[in-house]
């Protein structure tokens, strides 16, 4: 049995914040939460002093590619044709920096070819490597015309069949969750046509393939998530029993009543990619491109979709629509989408924090096992040296980062 003691936590339920709060754990799992006045530490106990520090669920992130990052001078595409063992090894690296900085959990949504997801989450799972938790999709479902084909490294599927069959060979092969990619079709196969292709409303799936993956999944017991930017393959895939739309960038106010009336998820809204101007489309920094050689066409794209996604996601958000935050390629930047979900999507700081806690782990089907600090759930907890409450940018720096109920990291904390 530990014990860990700090100033305050915040259980990731959206209560009030607790103070003096003492967490019991029973070797993987939290057996008690309480305070100093509720919860017995007996003498002798192992206890873990976070001082003045500000305990928190560790955080979940819904939407990740292991074998891409954006601190990388290499484009997306050539970081996911690098050779297997290559992109396993990055994908470590990265996957350790985002435990580094709190994220207990990762749902990776495409990682190309060699099941180099589905090899990191065993070697994880097996103690074999230190890293967070992982769901991964195995084999992502695109169509043949669908954007981002290194992502999936197969043959597109085509049609109800091959979509149900693509799903059923995803689940054989150890899939936690089905990526599917409902928007946007490449017409062309240079960067240039990719970037045509980007950010659009073209439906990439008919509703009755979206419906098909839905229920193949389903029956499996696994959620389903759709690339999907905007148009018509909201809507569609909505209804069709999708589980989370990811990004969404240029949802519609029609779209909110779908949203609301399925419990459907926005999940990786990417809104480092619109606001950050060190990690944005039109950083200086970026390392993939040089926003001033891009066309004309593309900055009015980014452009219309940032004011989209600030006016309409806020909208959204006020509506009750649900949302998980992620970071695609930007590892170790969770914090990151949480202060722009503050900042531009207009979100409380409690909102953003729920953001990438327990509606990152609802969104993922696995509310019932992490977060937030409940009994019966794995010990996965951070702490931070100030409030997120206060100052959302606190979300940074994890000081301390317990997985599953091993320490990974532990700094001197404030006040001790
Ligand atoms: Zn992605």
């Amino acid at each position: 049995m530990k014990y860990i003691k700090a100033a305050l936590l915040i259980d990731g339920t959206g209560r009030e914040p607790v103070k003096d709060p003492v967490i019991a754990i029973e070797g993987r799992r939290i057996s008690k939460v309480g305070t100093i006045d509720t919860v017995k530490i007996p003498e002798g106990a192992v206890v873990i002093d976070r001082g003045r520090d500000v305990l928190m669920p560790g955080l979940i992130d819904s939407h990740s590619h292991a074998g891409e990052d954006s601190k990388r001078a290499e484009s997306v595409s050539e970081q996911h044709l690098k050779p297997d063992p290559l992109r396993a090894l990055r994908g470590y690296v990265s996957l350790r920096n985002d435990l580094e900085c709190g994220v207990t959990t990762v749902r990776l949504l495409g990682d190309g070819g060699g099941f180099v997801d589905k090899i990191l989450r065993d070697a994880i799972e097996a103690g074999e490597l230190t890293g967070p938790r992982l769901l991964v999709c195995c084999l992502p479902v695109r169509p043949s015309h669908g954007t981002a084909p290194e992502i999936a490294q197969c043959q597109g599927a085509d049609g109800v069949d091959e979509v149900r069959k693509r799903v059923r060979q995803a689940i054989y092969h150890g899939a936690d969750v089905i990526k599917l990619f409902t928007s946007n079709i490449s017409n062309g196969d240079t960067f240039l046509d990719y970037l045509k292709g980007d950010l659009t409303k073209i439906a990439a799936y008919t509703k009755e393939e979206m419906a098909v993956a839905a229920q193949e999944a389903h029956r499996a017991g696994k959620k389903v998530a759709a690339h999907c930017i905007g148009g018509k393959a909201i809507r569609w895939g909505i209804e069709a029993g999708i589980d989370s739309m990811e990004h969404a960038n240029l949802i519609e106010e029609e779209d909110i009543p779908y949203f609301l009336e399925h419990g459907t998820y926005i999940s990786d809204p990417n809104l480092h990619l619109f606001f950050d101007p060190v990690k944005g489309f039109e950083s200086p920094h970026n390392k993939s491109w040089v926003w001033e050689e891009l066309p004309d066409w593309w900055h009015e794209k980014v452009y219309r979709a940032r004011e989209n996604t600030k006016r309409v996601m806020g909208k959204a958000l006020r509506d009750g629509v649900k949302f998980a935050l992620a970071t695609d390629l930007n590892h170790g930047g969770l914090w990151l989408e949480a202060k722009y979900f503050v900042e531009e999507i207009g979100a409380s700081p409690m909102e953003a924090v729920l953001a990438c806690t327990r509606n990152g782990a609802d969104c993922c089907g696995i509310l019932d096992e992490t977060g937030t600090v409940e009994p019966g759930k794995y010990a996965d907890i951070i702490s931070l040296p100030g409030n997120p409450l206060e100052r959302i940018d606190h979300l940074e720096k994890a000081a301390f980062v317990m997985k599953q109920g091993e320490v990974i990291r532990e700094d001197l904390c404030t006040g001790n």
